[in-house]
């Protein structure tokens, strides 16, 4: 690990420099990304597809209860009818949960807290139907539309930590013009910035350094896992990138909605 330091910029940690693809994109073909790199997707999307996910899985527990019924009975007679039982309160308490998400998301009120909420099962929920949305053939778009929503309810929480607190993860894969932009923004707000090749690099900086908060740049694909892995230890806003140029090289971000969460979290 090196450091580098220069008098009007942020604090630039490297971890590691390499252009392989990302294990999350093993299967690219080499061809252009669809919407050159553009997954931007609305939050409907997203909900839609946690709906199909949530039934998806009822279904699944509903079928295997159904079809080991007569082994269940074998164990203990009472027992089909109590998991038939714990499978409704299941749905039932699910549903009132999803409901309570999309009216905090479209009502804009807090209606849970954030354990319970976008830093809980949310995170589960994004998991899930990123499964479900692949397939589909939308990975993309879902998970972009599924990180929106995340932000949007992490954002209203409307934290605030010291500047040596904060910590500015972003991917190897920045094109020149987005990392300098980055270093601009974190030399502003005196944050640190680290480079992480790796979701598992990420982590290992965030349990050394300690941080209250993180502000990661990632792919979808990278910030959907590290979310789940992350976001419900620690608050995070996740910014997502655009590939001109195919995966894991001159990615894009947009650097104004960087600097409005970086000043959020720090003040001005
Ligand atoms: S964040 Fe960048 S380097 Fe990492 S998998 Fe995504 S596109 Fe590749």
């Amino acid at each position: 690990m090196s450091v580098e330091t220069a008098p009007s910029r942020a604090q630039l940690i490297r971890i590691e420099t390499d252009r392989r693809l990302g294990h999350e994109w093993d299967e690219w073909d080499g061809k252009p990304l669809p919407g050159a790199g553009d997954f931007s997707a609305p939050p409907g999307l997203f909900f839609r597809f946690a709906a199909v996910t949530i039934a998806a899985v009822m279904a699944v527990a509903a079928a295997a209860i159904f079809l080991l019924a007569p082994r269940f009975a074998d164990v203990w007679p009472g027992l089909p009818h109590a998991l038939w039982l714990a499978l409704a309160a299941t749905a039932v308490i699910s549903w009132l949960w999803f409901g309570m998400l999309v009216l905090s998301f479209y009502g804009r009120v807090r209606l849970l807290p954030e354990a319970w909420l976008e830093r809980g099962p949310y995170l589960r929920l994004m998991s899930l139907t990123s499964y479900v949305a692949r397939a589909f053939g939308k990975r993309d778009w879902v998970e972009h539309a599924a990180i929106d929503v995340y932000n949007a309810l992490a954002e209203r929480r409307q934290r605030t930590v010291g500047r040596g607190e904060l910590l500015v993860l972003i991917p190897r894969c920045l094109s020149k013009e987005a990392l300098d932009g980055v270093l601009a923004i974190a030399g502003r707000y005196e944050v640190p910035v680290f480079v992480a090749t790796r979701g598992q690099l990420a982590r290992r900086v965030i349990r050394e350094r300690r941080p209250r908060a993180v502000v990661a740049v990632a792919c979808e694909r990278d910030m959907t896992t590290g979310l789940r892995d992350v976001a419900g230890k620690l608050p995070v806003l996740g910014l997502t990138m655009r590939l001109p140029n195919g995966p894991c090289r001159d990615a894009m971000l947009d650097l104004d909605l960087m600097e409005r969460w970086v000043k959020g979290w720090v003040g001005s």
